[in-house]
Protein backbone atom coordinates (compact mmCIF):
# COMPACT_ATOMS: atom_id res chain seq x y z
CA UNK A 1 0.00 0.00 0.00
CA UNK A 2 1.11 3.04 -1.11
CA UNK A 3 1.06 6.10 1.83
CA UNK A 4 0.69 9.21 0.57
CA UNK A 5 0.81 12.28 2.33
CA UNK A 6 -1.89 15.26 1.17
CA UNK A 7 -0.33 18.32 1.97
CA UNK A 8 -2.51 20.15 3.46
CA UNK A 9 -4.64 20.63 6.89
CA UNK A 10 -7.94 21.64 5.00
CA UNK A 11 -10.77 18.75 6.36
CA UNK A 12 -12.97 19.63 3.58
CA UNK A 13 -10.05 19.07 1.27
CA UNK A 14 -8.62 16.28 2.36
CA UNK A 15 -12.20 14.70 2.02
CA UNK A 16 -12.96 15.97 -1.58
CA UNK A 17 -9.14 13.93 -2.46
CA UNK A 18 -10.74 11.37 -0.45
CA UNK A 19 -14.10 10.92 -2.33
CA UNK A 20 -12.27 11.79 -5.69
CA UNK A 21 -9.63 9.03 -5.04
CA UNK A 22 -12.00 6.56 -3.51
CA UNK A 23 -11.60 4.01 -6.23
CA UNK A 24 -7.69 3.50 -5.13
CA UNK A 25 -7.96 3.16 -1.54
CA UNK A 26 -6.71 0.03 -1.40
CA UNK A 27 -3.78 1.18 -3.15
CA UNK A 28 -3.38 4.30 -1.87
CA UNK A 29 -3.46 5.42 1.92
CA UNK A 30 -4.02 9.33 2.57
CA UNK A 31 -2.07 10.30 5.82
CA UNK A 32 -2.80 13.82 6.29
CA UNK A 33 0.66 16.16 7.93
CA UNK A 34 -0.98 16.59 11.36
CA UNK A 35 0.06 13.13 11.34
CA UNK A 36 3.72 14.04 10.75
CA UNK A 37 5.14 15.13 13.81
CA UNK A 38 6.71 18.77 13.91
CA UNK A 39 5.78 19.20 9.92
CA UNK A 40 7.04 22.57 9.06
CA UNK A 41 4.60 25.65 8.03
CA UNK A 42 5.69 25.95 4.49
CA UNK A 43 5.74 29.54 2.93
CA UNK A 44 3.15 29.91 -0.17
CA UNK A 45 5.38 32.61 -2.28
CA UNK A 46 4.91 31.50 -5.38
CA UNK A 47 3.20 33.73 -8.19
CA UNK A 48 0.97 31.05 -9.75
CA UNK A 49 -1.47 28.18 -8.32
CA UNK A 50 1.36 25.95 -9.67
CA UNK A 51 4.12 27.21 -8.28
CA UNK A 52 2.74 27.20 -4.91
CA UNK A 53 1.16 23.17 -5.27
CA UNK A 54 4.73 22.16 -6.55
CA UNK A 55 6.60 24.01 -3.76
CA UNK A 56 4.02 22.16 -1.13
CA UNK A 57 4.68 19.05 -2.57
CA UNK A 58 8.42 19.21 -2.37
CA UNK A 59 9.01 20.58 1.08
CA UNK A 60 6.27 17.78 2.30
CA UNK A 61 7.39 14.82 0.32
CA UNK A 62 11.37 15.98 1.72
CA UNK A 63 10.29 16.41 5.02
CA UNK A 64 8.34 13.36 5.42
CA UNK A 65 9.93 11.19 3.11
CA UNK A 66 7.22 9.60 1.12
CA UNK A 67 4.93 10.83 -2.11
CA UNK A 68 3.21 14.14 -1.52
CA UNK A 69 0.10 15.65 -2.88
CA UNK A 70 -0.19 19.15 -2.62
CA UNK A 71 -2.74 21.53 -4.12
CA UNK A 72 -3.22 25.21 -4.22
CA UNK A 73 -6.05 26.93 -5.66
CA UNK A 74 -8.39 30.05 -5.50
CA UNK A 75 -10.96 32.39 -7.22
CA UNK A 76 -9.91 34.09 -10.43
CA UNK A 77 -12.80 37.10 -10.76
CA UNK A 78 -12.30 38.91 -14.29
CA UNK A 79 -13.60 42.19 -13.53
CA UNK A 80 -11.21 42.41 -10.26
CA UNK A 81 -8.07 41.53 -12.14
CA UNK A 82 -7.67 38.33 -10.93
CA UNK A 83 -8.08 38.74 -7.48
CA UNK A 84 -8.12 37.25 -4.97
CA UNK A 85 -6.49 34.78 -6.86
CA UNK A 86 -3.10 32.93 -5.32
CA UNK A 87 -4.47 35.29 -2.53
CA UNK A 88 -7.84 34.03 -2.08
CA UNK A 89 -7.36 32.46 1.73
CA UNK A 90 -6.29 35.19 3.02
CA UNK A 91 -8.04 37.78 0.94
CA UNK A 92 -9.49 39.73 3.96
CA UNK A 93 -6.56 39.47 5.70
CA UNK A 94 -5.11 36.53 8.62
CA UNK A 95 -8.28 35.37 10.75
CA UNK A 96 -11.06 36.36 8.92
CA UNK A 97 -13.51 33.98 7.98
CA UNK A 98 -15.40 32.67 5.06
CA UNK A 99 -17.88 35.14 5.69
CA UNK A 100 -15.77 38.03 5.53
CA UNK A 101 -13.91 37.22 2.83
CA UNK A 102 -16.99 36.62 0.95
CA UNK A 103 -18.71 40.65 2.11
CA UNK A 104 -15.08 41.78 1.07
CA UNK A 105 -15.82 40.52 -2.55
CA UNK A 106 -19.17 41.69 -2.92
CA UNK A 107 -18.07 44.90 -1.95
CA UNK A 108 -15.63 44.54 -4.16
CA UNK A 109 -17.58 43.82 -6.98
CA UNK A 110 -20.83 45.98 -5.69
CA UNK A 111 -22.18 47.43 -9.14
CA UNK A 112 -19.97 45.33 -11.42
CA UNK A 113 -21.91 43.94 -14.16
CA UNK A 114 -19.33 41.18 -15.28
CA UNK A 115 -19.90 38.77 -13.22
CA UNK A 116 -17.61 36.28 -14.72
CA UNK A 117 -15.11 34.16 -12.14
CA UNK A 118 -13.23 30.85 -12.29
CA UNK A 119 -12.01 28.75 -9.86
CA UNK A 120 -8.50 27.31 -10.56
CA UNK A 121 -7.01 24.38 -8.91
CA UNK A 122 -3.31 23.20 -9.01
CA UNK A 123 -1.97 19.86 -7.55
CA UNK A 124 1.30 18.86 -7.45
CA UNK A 125 2.56 15.01 -6.85
CA UNK A 126 6.55 15.30 -5.24
CA UNK A 127 8.77 12.41 -4.02
CA UNK A 128 12.52 13.18 -2.69
CA UNK A 129 11.99 16.67 -2.63
CA UNK A 130 11.26 16.53 -6.89
CA UNK A 131 8.61 17.48 -8.47
CA UNK A 132 7.07 14.00 -10.13
CA UNK A 133 3.67 16.00 -11.97
CA UNK A 134 1.48 19.38 -12.08
CA UNK A 135 -1.89 19.31 -13.02
CA UNK A 136 -4.40 22.24 -13.43
CA UNK A 137 -8.01 22.02 -13.07
CA UNK A 138 -10.36 24.87 -13.81
CA UNK A 139 -13.93 25.54 -13.56
CA UNK A 140 -15.78 29.06 -15.06
CA UNK A 141 -18.85 30.13 -13.78
CA UNK A 142 -20.04 33.56 -12.42
CA UNK A 143 -20.44 35.30 -8.81
CA UNK A 144 -23.79 35.80 -7.50
CA UNK A 145 -25.12 38.83 -5.50
CA UNK A 146 -25.65 37.77 -2.55
CA UNK A 147 -24.07 34.23 -0.64
CA UNK A 148 -26.53 31.05 -1.23
CA UNK A 149 -26.82 28.05 0.15
CA UNK A 150 -24.60 26.17 3.04
CA UNK A 151 -22.50 23.21 1.45
CA UNK A 152 -19.18 23.31 0.85
CA UNK A 153 -16.32 25.97 2.13
CA UNK A 154 -15.04 29.51 1.33
CA UNK A 155 -16.23 31.21 -1.79
CA UNK A 156 -18.78 28.01 -2.68
CA UNK A 157 -22.17 30.25 -1.85
CA UNK A 158 -21.25 32.76 -4.22
CA UNK A 159 -20.53 30.95 -7.66
CA UNK A 160 -22.59 29.58 -9.79
CA UNK A 161 -20.49 26.72 -12.15
CA UNK A 162 -21.61 27.45 -15.69
CA UNK A 163 -24.62 25.36 -16.89
CA UNK A 164 -26.17 25.28 -13.14
CA UNK A 165 -28.90 27.65 -11.74
CA UNK A 166 -27.51 26.87 -8.43
CA UNK A 167 -24.21 27.84 -5.69
CA UNK A 168 -21.53 25.55 -5.05
CA UNK A 169 -22.64 25.50 -1.60
CA UNK A 170 -26.25 24.45 -2.88
CA UNK A 171 -24.74 21.43 -4.51
CA UNK A 172 -24.12 18.13 -2.99
CA UNK A 173 -20.24 17.06 -2.53
CA UNK A 174 -20.94 14.66 -5.69
CA UNK A 175 -22.25 17.16 -7.67
CA UNK A 176 -19.75 19.73 -6.55
CA UNK A 177 -16.50 16.83 -7.35
CA UNK A 178 -17.92 15.77 -10.45
CA UNK A 179 -17.05 19.77 -11.80
CA UNK A 180 -14.89 21.44 -9.93
CA UNK A 181 -11.61 22.78 -10.34
CA UNK A 182 -10.14 20.78 -7.58
CA UNK A 183 -12.18 17.68 -8.62
CA UNK A 184 -10.64 18.06 -12.55
CA UNK A 185 -7.25 18.13 -11.47
CA UNK A 186 -8.42 15.16 -9.04
CA UNK A 187 -9.21 13.10 -11.45
CA UNK A 188 -5.92 13.56 -13.59
CA UNK A 189 -3.72 12.67 -10.33
CA UNK A 190 -6.35 9.64 -9.90
CA UNK A 191 -5.61 9.25 -13.44
CA UNK A 192 -2.16 9.25 -13.60
CA UNK A 193 -1.81 6.87 -10.51
CA UNK A 194 -4.02 4.71 -11.95
CA UNK A 195 -1.97 4.60 -14.93
CA UNK A 196 1.64 4.43 -13.15
CA UNK A 197 0.00 1.36 -11.06
CA UNK A 198 -1.17 -0.15 -14.06
CA UNK A 199 2.94 -0.16 -15.35
CA UNK A 200 4.67 -1.63 -11.88
CA UNK A 201 3.98 -3.77 -9.21
CA UNK A 202 5.42 -2.07 -6.25
CA UNK A 203 4.93 1.47 -6.48
CA UNK A 204 7.89 2.96 -7.41
CA UNK A 205 8.57 6.76 -9.34
CA UNK A 206 11.98 6.19 -9.18
P1 LIG B 1 -5.38 27.30 -0.52
O1 LIG B 1 -5.53 26.48 -1.77
O2 LIG B 1 -5.41 26.48 0.71
O3 LIG B 1 -4.25 28.27 -0.59
O4 LIG B 1 -6.67 28.20 -0.33
C1 LIG B 1 -7.42 28.61 -1.37
C2 LIG B 1 -8.60 29.44 -0.91
O5 LIG B 1 -9.40 29.62 -2.09
C3 LIG B 1 -9.51 28.75 0.10
O6 LIG B 1 -9.22 29.12 1.41
C4 LIG B 1 -10.88 29.27 -0.31
O7 LIG B 1 -11.13 30.54 0.24
C5 LIG B 1 -10.74 29.40 -1.83
N1 LIG B 1 -11.15 28.14 -2.47
C6 LIG B 1 -10.38 27.19 -3.04
N2 LIG B 1 -11.12 26.17 -3.50
C7 LIG B 1 -12.39 26.48 -3.19
C8 LIG B 1 -13.62 25.80 -3.39
O8 LIG B 1 -13.71 24.66 -3.90
N3 LIG B 1 -14.71 26.43 -2.96
C9 LIG B 1 -14.67 27.66 -2.36
N4 LIG B 1 -13.56 28.33 -2.12
C10 LIG B 1 -12.41 27.74 -2.54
Amino acid sequence: MLQMLAATTNKNKVREFQEILKDLKDKINIITTDAIPNFPEIVEDGTTFAENAMKKAKEASAFADMVAMADDSGLVVEALDGAPGIHSARYAGEGASDADRIAKLLKAMDGVTDRRAKFVCAAAIAYRGEEVKTFIGEIKGKITLAPSGSNGFGYDPVFIPDGFEKTFAELTDEEKNAVSHRGRAMSAVADFLRDEFSKMDDFEFV
